[in-house]
């Protein structure tokens, strides 16, 4: 095993808006370790998401690197990265972003069906998914017939799924009110440890950070704070 599971090489992201060029990016550079559980804070607009979509593989940047369990992801071809990101990231959104036309069983199962993955198995992890989450009552359910809570709960249950080595959260709490919004993060927590995940979690609020192992502060597209060299 690799010591960090994440690192950055002064990683930028330039938008060119006419003459203007947003800097969402400006230099980042950290590791983080195999089951951290890292947040990271900053205001609206200080490069948060732009960080989690670089190291997801789901943009490209200007300039610097990402490496992922050692192997860089600007050095895979479209299918493989395609790959990657089914086989070694969660994402969780702050709109839940489930599919409106499944139920969420099969929502949950999604990404176990794509990976051929065998039926008993499939009911096996729903099974336990469920019950962890609390979320056993609303299986036959669409995601539309579910609270903002409820659907996010699944949506991290499908994240789980499939068993990936990380699991980025982008502002999950973000829609939902405080009572919901702690009982998401408590399951994100008891999941990391059970199921040994590492999760980088952006949000913009303190208390939901204070959850975390280590909180990164980023302003202007750079980390201005590490608990981690404090
Ligand atoms: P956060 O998630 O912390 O709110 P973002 O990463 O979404 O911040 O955005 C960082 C900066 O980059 C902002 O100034 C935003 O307007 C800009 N930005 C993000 N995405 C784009 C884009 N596709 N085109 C132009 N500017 C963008
Ligand atoms: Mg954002």
């Amino acid at each position: 095993m690799k010591e960090y599971i994440v690192e950055t090489r002064s990683l930028k992201k330039y938008y060119q808006m006419g003459e203007n060029t947003v800097k969402a990016l400006d230099g980042v550079d950290f590791c983080v370790k195999d089951q951290e559980f890292v947040a990271i804070i900053g205001k609206s607009g200080s490069g948060k998401s732009t960080l989690l979509h670089m190291l997801g593989g789901l943009d490209v940047p200007t300039e610097g690197e990402v490496l992922v369990e050692g192997k860089c992801l600007l050095g895979l071809k479209k299918e493989q990265l395609a790959i990657f990101r089914r086989r070694k990231i969660g994402f969780i959104f702050q709109n839940y972003n489930l599919i409106e036309s499944l139920t969420i069983k099969n929502n949950i199962l999604f990404s176990l069906r794509l990976n051929k993955v065998d039926q008993q198995t499939q009911l096996e992890k729903l099974n336990e998914l469920t019950k962890m989450l609390n979320i056993e009552e609303i299986i036959d359910k669409y995601p539309s017939q579910c609270s903002g809570g409820q659907q996010q709960r699944v949506a991290l249950a499908r994240a789980l799924a499939s068993k990936p080595a990380i699991i980025f959260a982008d502002e999950p709490t973000g829609n939902l009110d405080a009572k919901s919004s702690k009982e998401v993060v408590d399951l994100l927590k008891i999941a990391q440890r059970k199921y040994h995940e590492t999760v980088i979690l952006v949000t913009h609020d303190q208390e939901i950070a204070s959850i975390a192992d280590r909180v990164i502060t980023i302003e202007d597209g750079k980390i201005i704070q590490d608990t981690n060299h404090i």
